[in-house]
């Protein structure tokens, strides 16, 4: 099968959460499977790591094309680059005036005021490479920057041109809380009539939205986990979207994200000190925790819980339950570690956290990608207590890292952990902890439970080797792709 997808970041060209992981892993597990990939993403020179343009094999096609954005036509250039140790071919779509800016989407903490264009301008761009380098069996749109491919697709080029008669498409749904939603008049950025910005179809309460178009013109659409898939259908996590979501009926399939585990794996990891398994865990893991804690600055001291938690600093990520206990959180002889960066009101409590209690809180302001692998190794416990969680990553890193999570028991945090209880400890299932309610309450009692665990080594180290021991690999989770890809190419061959 011949395979574009598409996205709006992916590592390690450029990263700002959890998509970036999937489309590269997900590229490369397909690939690894026999089928033809291409990654197609904005070429964002500023995000580069150093290196790039020869590690990264980063070259001109060539190919040029002319994209009409609103009433404005458009010079792009397509660059042609390969997915590291891989057979991932990937095509960068060139444009400065969009792309070579200091990050994808937002500038301190504002978003660009021409996002629209540049994504409506992207999309447009990826049916110039469908053409260019094309024909594919499947184009797989992710998140609402990609999203008004399949509209365009099935709207336009469908009966315009051959290439794309039969094409499937899908849309990924990585966190629906980010919508594209734009004011009504960039409808005409789009190039498509007027007459399908109707609430059926691309308008959302008089705007734009992008997410919507996608989830309605797509043959397929999936969510990151299978609770995800269900509880966007639902008014309390639908974010207004719930109605369009429940109208795809059995068209919309949760897909558990995979762990990329050649980079997010203790026994190979690049970053850590020493690199160790479930054998060598009891030696080699102390090792790595007294690193961070110097690394930190936090008082080297062995036998004291380390809890990390890495994240945007949202109040989707639960930021809103320690703001309302620092105490009660800090009301134990843990230390932690916050690395993120995000809301200033959550930089502020961190900061000022960490200002407080300088040999019990590390507050970490920045986006630190070594920093975190060194982290999840060195760490033994990860905070997770997510309002909402589409499918989460760093739950899965922290389970094969030995480092055992608390999360929410949401999402896919929910589809992941095997909560510690009397069955799960004693049938050997447990991976971490959870909580059903999301509240202080309930927070700091699964919280407590897991502190009194730890001080249980025997128990501890039973759900870490279980929990290191979980196939999260992204082998399963790319061939449910692949059924789901069958399923849209399907509804093209009658
Ligand atoms: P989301 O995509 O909602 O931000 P995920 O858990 O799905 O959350 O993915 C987040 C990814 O981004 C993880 O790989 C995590 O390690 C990484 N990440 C988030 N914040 C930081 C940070 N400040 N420094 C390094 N990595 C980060």
């Amino acid at each position: 099968m011949k395979i574009l997808l598409t996205a709006s970041e992916a590592v390690p060209f450029a990263k700002t959460g959890g998509l970036a992981d999937v489309a590269s892993a997900l590229c490369e597990a397909l690939s690894k499977q026999g089928h033809e990939v291409v990654l197609i993403l904005p070429h964002y020179p500023q995000l580069l790591p150093r290196g790039a343009q020869s590690r990264f094999k980063i070259k001109p096609t060539g190919e040029s094309f002319v994209a009409t954005v609103g009433p404005r036509e458009t010079r792009g250039h397509f660059l042609q680059a390969q997915l590291p140790n891989s057979e991932v071919k990937v095509i960068l779509v060139d444009q400065p005036d969009y792309f070579d800016r200091p990050s994808p989407y937002v500038y301190e903490n504002i978003p660009y005021e021409d996002n629209c264009e540049r994504f409506v301008f992207f999309s447009r761009a990826i049916i110039e490479a469908a053409r260019q380098f094309g024909p594919f069996d499947v184009i797989h749109a992710n998140d609402w920057q990609t999203a008004l491919v399949p509209a365009l697709i099935e709207i336009e080029q469908r009966k315009r041109d051959d290439l794309f008669k039969k094409v499937g498409t899908i849309l990924t749904i990585h966190n629906l809380a980010f919508q594209g939603r734009f004011w009504h008049w960039d409808m005409a950025l789009t190039g498509l009539d007027w007459k399908y910005f109707n609430w059926k179809q691309m308008e959302f309460f008089g705007d734009l939205n992008l997410l919507k178009t996608g989830i309605v013109f797509a043959d397929m659409v999936t969510a990151v986990s299978p609770s995800y898939a269900k509880e966007i259908c639902t008014p309390d996590l639908g974010w207004g979207l719930d109605p369009a979501l429940s109208d795809r009926g059995d068209s919309l399939v949760g897909i558990l994200n995979g762990v990329d585990v050649k980079t997010w794996h203790p026994d190979v990891d690049r970053f850590i000190k020493v690199n160790y398994d479930e054998k060598t865990l009891e030696q080699n893991k102390p090792l790595c925790k007294a690193d961070l804690q110097k690394i930190v600055g936090l008082p080297e001291k062995p036998e004291v819980p380390v809890v990390a938690m890495i994240s945007r600093l949202s109040q989707q990520k639960g930021f809103d339950l320690f703001k309302q206990a620092p105490d009660r959180l800090l009301d134990n002889d843990a230390q932690f570690i916050f690395l993120g960066t995000g809301e200033r009101e959550y930089e502020r409590f961190v900061k000022d956290l960490a200002k407080q209690h300088p040999t019990r809180v590390a507050g970490l302001i920045r986006f630190d990608e070594e920093l975190a692998h060194k982290i999840e190794a060195g760490a033994d416990l990860f905070l997770m207590p997510s309002e909402f969680e589409p499918c989460g990553l760093n739950q899965m890193y922290s389970m094969l890292y030995g480092t055992l999570p608390v999360v929410h028991a949401v999402g896919g945090l929910a589809d992941s952990v095997v909560p510690a209880s009397e069955t799960t400890l004693k049938n050997k299932t447990a991976t971490g902890f959870s909580f059903k309610k999301q509240n202080v309450e309930s927070f700091l009692k699964t919280f407590n439970q897991a502190l009194e665990t730890y001080r249980n080594k025997k128990t501890w180290k039973q759900i870490q080797q279980t929990a290191m021991s979980q196939d999260l690999s992204w082998t399963n989770s790319a061939k449910n792709y692949v059924k789901v890809y069958n399923r849209a190419i399907a509804r093209h061959c009658k």
